[in-house]
């Protein structure tokens, strides 16, 4: 999923409310209560990376999108 590194995901305005309402994340990102799950930064619009489901955990998590921390969830899934 992550192999090609230099191809992150990128949202649309549109999508990117859809998939975080779907795992109800929105009203914590649009609170300010959303954090990167790595370097725990707050996540807003701006800055986030992605979305992924930690080994181990059925929580849905999220990273910023500095290249660290979206390295670091890819080897948590290919773990
Ligand atoms: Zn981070």
């Amino acid at each position: 999923m992550f192999s090609e590194r230099r191809r992150l995901p990128v949202f649309e305005e549109k999508d990117f409310h859809d998939i975080l309402q779907k795992v109800g994340l929105l009203k914590k990102i649009e609170a300010g209560k959303l954090f990167c799950s790595k370097c725990e930064i707050k996540i807003t619009k701006e800055n986030f990376g992605a979305l992924y489901i930690p080994k181990g955990s059925e929580d849905v998590a999220v990273v910023c999108n500095r290249s660290d921390c979206l390295r670091l969830i890819a080897e948590d899934i290919e773990l």
